[in-house]
């Protein structure tokens, strides 16, 4: 094999022959490939971590309940996690030797991703090579001709897609390469319990627990709100019946966690079905700790009551904006008064409160002083215990266009130093450093609180 001008310098690897048995199961890989700085790439979102603040890949906890349940050998390599290198991943793949390879892809790290994809095809040649994330499921064509080594892509990670279509089967929610493009909006979100190897195998911590080690678990897919800088409404929205989340609750505890990260883009959506899924978390009797995305405009006095009772300890919401008519233009029609109010609720139930914030977002660009004293002011009114400021980014699937994006895309230095200028006050200002260390409750949580604060002054997209 000669070495291209890219090997130089790396070690090489030669392909592997394929010795597989007659009759053995098929052996597939769950894969959150390396990167330089630590990534995300699952539900179809794609950026850089704050911080190390790692989460599970979703997508692939849940594609390892359909693909085990369907018989397939399965094993998990998150070298995000790891933060392992290209070739020692290529090392651990090696060793295992699969027949199929599920990988995550994601749209703001494309480049390093196609040649990640590149190193495993001249390792492994016959290995056959799935993809999921942002840019399978928002650009399939676009990715599929970036990525010629990827025989199909997952287009909808809450189906079984991909057992399917290795078993024979079709399915509108595996985009095949060569075939005749077909997809449909499932009706219901229902999948397996998770293998149990996948949720052992990493201990995936946050700092906002008592117990840092947690469990992810969803209860509905997609949103059925339609903000027009976001592409999450794009999947539709679903619900996972509640008995099976239950279930999930009791396969979380009987593996030892206290812990739980509700990964839904926006829980409570529903609060009939709120209160309905909260009764049958409560008679089911683990108790746990746990964090979840909501709206400011979700929360009332009954549901914060409720969540608190359940063991709530963090509402993470999108604010976004002071600027109501900006707001208003982007469809997410929320008065200031309302997210006070909300941030007031939490903090009278005892839960922790973290403002997502979309930096420089106003309907008219006023004067780069006049925005930052006015959000500032706006976030000591709300009095949020986190603060998470980002910067616009185009996530795939978005066709809207608007003058504050375009502001943003052309100033994004400026926006960025604001950013963190907003955030390096806000953590180390006294009463906050105050509030996070009444806030701990173990040397586990002081640890990993400090990484969280430095990686939040980073501003990412
Ligand atoms: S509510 Fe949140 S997840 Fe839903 S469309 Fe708006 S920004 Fe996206």
């Amino acid at each position: 094999m000669k070495r291209n001008r890219s090997d130089k310098g790396r070690k090489l690897i030669l392909p592997r022959k394929r010795t597989r048995k007659m009759g053995s199961k098929q052996k597939l890989l769950l894969l959150n490939p390396p990167a330089k700085k630590p990534v995300f790439r699952d539900c179809y979102c794609s950026g850089r971590f704050k911080g190390r603040l790692l989460i599970h890949p979703l997508d692939l906890q849940i594609q390892s309940g359909f693909l085990s349940e369907d018989g397939f050998e399965l094993d998990f390599v998150d070298a995000v996690f790891e933060q392992i290198h290209p070739d020692q991943t290529i090392e651990r793949i090696r060793s295992f030797d699969p027949d199929v390879i599920l990988s995550l892809v994601g749209e703001a790290v494309l480049d390093e991703d196609a040649a990640f994809f590149r190193q495993i095809k001249l390792s492994l040649p016959s290995a056959r090579l799935f993809l999921s994330g942002d840019a399978a499921r928002f650009r399939p064509e676009r990715l599929l001709q970036r990525i010629p080594e990827a025989e199909g892509l997952l287009t909808d990670f809450g189906t079984a897609g991909l057992s399917d279509h290795l078993n024979g089967r079709v399915s509108p929610h595996l985009r095949v390469r060569g075939a005749d493009a077909s997809s449909s909006f499932p009706k219901s979100f229902a999948y397996p319990l998770p293998w149990k190897g996948f949720v052992r195998k990493y201990p995936y911590q946050l700092p906002f627990f008592p117990d840092p080690k947690y469990h992810s678990i969803a209860a509905s897919f997609g949103c059925p709100y339609h903000c027009r800088y976001c592409n999450t409404h794009l999947l539709g929205y679903r619900n996972r019946d509640i008995g099976e989340f239950v279930e999930e609750l009791e396969f979380a505890a009987s593996h030892g966690f206290r812990s739980l990260y509700v990964r839904d883009a926006t829980f409570m959506a529903d609060k009939a079905r709120t209160l309905c899924l909260f009764d049958e978390w409560r008679q089911m009797g683990c108790r746990f700790h746990w964090i979840c995305f909501t709206r400011p405009d979700l929360i009332d006095e009954e549901l914060a009551a409720r969540a608190s009772e359940l063991g709530c300890v963090l509402m993470m919401m999108g604010v976004e904006s002071f600027d109501e008519t900006w707001l208003g233009e982007m469809g997410r029609h929320l008065h200031t008064d309302t997210m006070k109010n909300a941030f007031r609720l939490l903090r009278k139930h005892r839960i922790r409160s973290a403002a997502q914030i979309m930096i420089g977002m106003e309907s008219r660009g006023s004067d780069l002083h006049i925005y930052e004293a006015r959000l500032r002011s706006f976030l000591k009114e709300i009095d949020p215990d986190f603060i998470s400021l980002n910067l616009f980014f185009r996530r795939p699937g978005i066709m809207d266009e608007s003058p504050s994006f375009r502001r943003i895309e052309s100033d994004e230095a400026l926006y960025r130093e604001m950013g963190e200028r907003i955030s390096r006050s806000f953590y180390f200002h006294p009463r906050s450093l105050l509030r996070q260390t009444y806030l701990l409750k173990s040397p586990k949580q002081l640890v990993l609180s400090l990484k969280a604060a430095v990686g939040m002054i980073n501003l990412t997209r």
